[in-house]
């Protein structure tokens, strides 16, 4: 028996936080975790969950123009954001309050306020003292505020997740990565008219050209303009003016949203006092998440290396497995990431550009999504997925995927490549039939 009130202190109940906090109690650690705000954290109530209501709410409007076909004739029909708003707390509400259970239930201390840490075994909170054998760190991120004149006049995803009515029409986004173009796809989806302006030549970096093709023609759809290229200096109440081809434009609107990053939020939680070396903006860790503190861990957005909630959750149980003393080394080769525009782009393992740039030699199979029965039926036919894998012996190496349901075909390829299978294995599995599933199939039949 240890001196110490817990076995394990989390500091921070995001995904990465509370369902480490969970898995120690599978392994009769006790364990408190930390929390200024409420369980969940960014993903659950003002990142993935909520956008990903919206997203499907908006996407929802945008699908009654096909009804007529179908012999489904709505007439006069009316939309309400702020029920669409309310629906979307609803359902965060109920998650929150889903983890909120599991949490009692499973004997884990919640504390509400905010946590620093004192010394390496000691965390304050509410002017309270408590100890751990060991600290995990997840205090993940908040929406960073670039040093752009006049930034007071635009919002952060944080405050239009808040927002309870719709009433402005044109809209300016700055930024066009994932948040980005998440909240264009819902804004665009509603009806409202909007421009994003992206500094770099691309936007949605690491995504491949001919899957941004795709995008593209939904970006088009919506009526949506993306300029790239375009580099925000100054927003003022009513306009943005911004650099392109070295000269200064201005563009109008009637709300302006930054999405310029995340900034982690590792300021006041006694870094220095517990020892723990910073690098800029994160907490560099090892490749069992330890920080240079021995019993100190850090894990999700803060180490710096991928800003996704399933990472966050996948790092902290690397973490726990060290902390049980099952030494393990995290993996980050095989790595799912979605972005849910319409229709989803979702990719794992190596893009195009990643395996030139390594000098991998690579062939490519793609599989047109609208020569699929189910995603035709379903009137869901837009889109293509691309599988990059080795001439040699077939093993996959990547895949990228832009497709209604990607989201969820992308798990068989992460498995693939986890596991160093190939396109024939994948092309000989038997596939029910039908499914949009199937396209993965078809796709790496066409390289066998
Ligand atoms: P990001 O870094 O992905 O994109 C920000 C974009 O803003 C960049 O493309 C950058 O070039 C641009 N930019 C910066 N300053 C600019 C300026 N002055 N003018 C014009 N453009 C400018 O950041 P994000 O979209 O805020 O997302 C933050 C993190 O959250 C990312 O790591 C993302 O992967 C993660 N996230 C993931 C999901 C998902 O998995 N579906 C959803 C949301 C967020």
């Amino acid at each position: 028996m240890s001196d110490y009130n817990y076995d394990v202190i989390i500091l921070g109940a995001g995904p990465g936080g509370y369902e480490t906090a969970l898995k120690c109690r599978r392994h009769d650690l006790s364990v408190c975790l930390i929390e200024k705000d409420q369980v969940g954290g960014t993903c659950l109530n003002r990142g993935c969950i909520p956008t990903k209501a919206l997203l499907y709410g908006s996407e929802k409007l945008t699908e009654l123009g096909n009804l007529e076909v179908l012999g489904i004739t709505v007439d006069g029909y009316r939309f309400d954001y702020s029920k669409l708003a309310a629906y979307k707390d609803s359902v965060v509400g109920k998650l929150r309050g889903n983890v909120e259970m599991m949490l009692k239930k499973s004997g884990v201390s919640v504390v509400k306020g905010f946590g620093r840490l004192k010394d390496s075994h000691t965390v304050t909170v509410n002017d309270e003292d408590m100890t751990a054998d060991n600290i995990i760190l997840a205090t993940g991120s908040s929406p960073f505020i670039p040093p752009i004149k006049g930034i007071e006049n635009a919002i952060s995803s944080d405050q239009f997740l808040t927002l309870e009515s719709l009433d402005d029409d044109n809209w300016v986004i700055v930024g066009g990565g994932v948040i980005g173009m998440e909240i264009a796809f819902v804004l665009g989806q509603l009806g409202k008219q909007v421009t994003v302006l992206e500094m770099m030549p691309s936007i949605l970096p690491g995504v491949d050209a001919s899957i941004l093709k795709w995008l593209n023609r939904s970006i088009k759809k919506l009526g949506i303009k993306v300029i790239t290229s375009a580099r925000v200096e100054q927003i003022d109440s009513n306009s943005v003016s911004y650099t392109y081809k070295d000269k200064l434009e201005t563009k109008e609107f009637d709300r302006c949203l930054v999405a310029t990053g995340r900034k982690n939020n590792i300021d006041g939680i006694g870094l220095e006092e517990a020892g723990i070396i910073r690098e800029r903006n994160r907490i560099p860790v090892d490749e069992h998440l330890r920080t240079n503190v021995e019993n100190i861990y850090a894990i999700g957005d803060i180490t710096g290396i991928k800003q996704l909630a399933h990472v966050a959750t996948y790092q902290g149980n690397v973490a726990l497995m060290n902390i049980l003393g099952k030494k393990t080394a995290a993996d980050y080769s095989v790595v799912p990431s979605c972005i849910f525009v319409t229709p989803t782009i979702s990719t794992v393992g190596l893009s195009e550009k990643e395996l030139t740039e390594k000098g991998i030699v690579f062939s490519t199979v793609s599989y047109n999504v609208g020569a699929n029965g189910k995603a035709l039926l379903s009137q869901k036919g837009e889109g293509t997925v691309i599988i990059y894998y080795s001439p040699e012996n077939g093993e996959i190496l990547g895949c990228q995927m832009i497709a209604d349901g990607s989201s969820e075909m992308i798990n068989e390829l992460s498995l693939a490549i986890k596991n160093k299978l190939g396109i024939r294995e994948i092309a000989t599995l038997i596939h029910p039939h039908p499914t949009v599933g199937e396209i993965v199939k078809e796709a790496c039949e066409k390289g066998c």
